[in-house]
């Protein structure tokens, strides 16, 4: 029931870890990360306490320039098992999301019949397959993941990262809170809620319902509902927790 993300030259593991030890109060059952590690994205998970995903992860080595996204999953749809634990993963795209997907068995049953397969139980799931089945009818990532948005129903934090654009994290948020931080080293923070934050960064925007988005090491880019481009918001950030 928490989400973390982070764009920078720090060790993103130890940032998404540590984040998601911030968030664990909220409750879990599972808990994954998806990182950059020699240039491509990997991903590791584990059921039960983050103590488990901190030895599955122990062997990892940042990349200079470094990105990840983090969850940790109380189930709604399927299972705690680790295949259902997040990210999930497409072809070339990892998501993670709090939430529920209300129209994803509709969603599910499209893709299925154009020959997806679908390695998990959850609702998640569908986005990162129906961003690839967007990304076929648009050369900009971006318009399809924006794309796929307006086609999910439900309630959602959403982090997802794409082979392609490898220096990128998209977000979206609807019904379930999330922020991101910045700082004056260019480095970009997500998470739930603002705990995971404090210390990191000073200026935050915390996310309106509709809000969508990307951010790259020299941007953050904001749409809201309407699709009209958002100015961020920022508000410091209390150093107290
Ligand atoms: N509905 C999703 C699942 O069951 C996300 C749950 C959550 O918010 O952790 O996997």
């Amino acid at each position: 029931c928490g989400i973390v993300g982070y764009l920078g030259e720090k060790n993103s593991k130890e940032i998404l870890l540590s984040g998601l030890k911030e968030l664990e109060y909220r409750g879990y059952d599972s808990a994954g990360i998806a990182v950059l590690q020699d240039g491509d994205f990997s991903s590791y998970k584990a059921i039960g306490k983050l103590v488990n995903l901190e030895e599955k992860t122990k062997d990892f080595v940042t990349d200079k320039f470094s990105i990840g996204i983090g969850h940790t999953r109380w189930a709604t749809h399927g299972k705690p098992t680790e295949l259902n634990a997040h990210p999930h993963l497409g072809e070339s795209s990892y998501v993670v999301h709090n939430g529920i997907i209300e129209n994803y068995a509709e969603l599910k049953k499209e893709l299925q019949e154009s020959g997806v397969t679908f390695l998990s139980q959850t609702d998640t799931e569908v986005i990162v397959h129906q961003f690839e089945k967007n990304l076929k009818n648009t050369k900009n990532a971006f318009e399809a993941f924006k794309n796929t948005i307006k086609e999910l129903q439900g309630a959602y934090a959403i982090l997802l990262v794409y082979k392609g654009e490898r220096e990128s994290i998209f977000f979206a948020k609807n019904g379930s809170p999330m922020l991101v931080g910045v700082n004056k080293e260019n480095e970009k923070y997500f998470a739930s809620s603002d705990t995971p934050l404090i210390g990191h960064c000073t200026d935050v925007n915390y996310f309106e319902d509709g809000d969508y988005g990307y951010v790259t090491p020299n941007e953050l880019v904001i749409f809201n509902s309407d699709d009209e481009l958002q100015k961020p918001h920022f508000t410091k950030l209390s150093t107290n927790k």
